[in-house]
């Protein structure tokens, strides 16, 4: 397939050099990053996009994002498909979904989980908001740069279902890690909270698959001083994503709320920035009940 790549960062360059390896004709462009092997850039978002059956756009933001499809979106040849793997709030993902389909083109959010690991892997997995024909078409690219693609539902949907996770991820690895610190503080060893709580009704994945005490459980970024894995700061983005979702659709949910503020006073007045999310155990275990 003849691919616009825009966006050839820590993410994207991989996914880029995967969907080179597998046969595909691919043309870059970004501000700064150079080009992964096999992928010839162009000049402008607008020379990547032009001709183009699927342009894949891998960039750090909604506002991003917008301007960039304000560019690439005369350019494209209608039936093509613009293809978002950028995590971003669900809004700017509708808004630009809909200019799209206005321009007679295909349009999908599909934001991914599995990291740079996942991308250099081809091991990501994509959830999908947009229509099915767009989908069919952008499957075999799925196919290549992950192993799993859900379709969520119409546009906006792959950023909903990818919000609504990580917040789910984030309270839970709050709630994980301040039980290991109280349990410290009672004379529990860790070794048996785990052994307890993974096989309980408290386990979730942020213990018995990236366990945050070290040395327990499988290997996870606690055993490697917390060098990110997934860094608190690209919790904290996806946090306030699901904030602002919350807000735009009057849901209420406190416990997202409260986790979007305890990283955010993780990264932006404490320790957290550079940090693995999972370096609130840490955090923890150094206060007490007033500090
Ligand atoms: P990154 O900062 O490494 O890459 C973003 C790239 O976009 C940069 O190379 C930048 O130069 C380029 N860019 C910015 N504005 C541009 C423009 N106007 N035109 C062309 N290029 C432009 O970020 P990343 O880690 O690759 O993440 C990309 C997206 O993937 C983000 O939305 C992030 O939230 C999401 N994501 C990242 C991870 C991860 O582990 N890194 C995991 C899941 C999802």
């Amino acid at each position: 397939m003849k691919i616009g790549f825009i966006g050839l960062g820590n993410m994207g360059a991989p996914m880029a050099a995967n969907l080179v390896a597998a046969g595909h004709q691919v043309t870059g462009f970004d501000l700064s990053a150079p080009a992964p092997d096999g992928v010839s850039m162009a000049a402008s978002a607008a020379e990547a996009a032009t001709g183009a059956e699927v342009v894949i756009t891998m960039l750090p933001n909604g506002a991003i994002l917008k301007a960039v499809a304000g560019e690439i979106l005369p350019e494209m040849a209608p039936g093509a498909v613009l293809l978002d793997c950028s995590t971003v709030d669900v809004a700017s993902a509708r808004e630009v979904a809909s200019q799209a389909e206005a321009a007679g083109l295909g349009a999908l959010d599909a934001p991914v989980s599995g990291g740079v690991g996942g991308a250099a892997a081809g091991t990501l997995t994509f959830m999908v908001g947009g229509g099915e024909a767009a989908f069919a078409t952008a499957k075999p690219l799925f196919d290549v740069m992950g192993q799993k693609a859900v379709h969520c539902g119409p546009a906006g949907n792959g950023q909903a279902a990818k919000i609504c996770n990580n917040m789910i991820l984030g309270v839970t690895m709050i709630a994980t890690c301040e039980a290991f610190a109280l349990a410290d503080k009672l004379g529990l060893d860790r070794q048996a909270m785990f052994d307890v709580v993974s096989t309980s009704s408290g386990q979730s994945w942020s213990m018995t698959t990236y366990c945050p005490a070290p040395g327990v459980g499988p290997k996870s970024p606690a055993d490697n001083g917390y060098t990110p894995g997934f860094a608190a700061d690209l919790m904290l983005k996806d946090l306030r994503l699901s904030q602002a979702a919350a807000e735009d659709a009057d849901a209420d949910t406190p416990m997202g709320q409260l986790a979007a503020a305890l990283y955010a006073r993780f990264v932006e007045e404490e320790d957290g920035k550079g940090r693995d999310f999972s370096a609130m155990l840490p955090r923890f275990e150094g206060r007490g009940r007033s500090s």
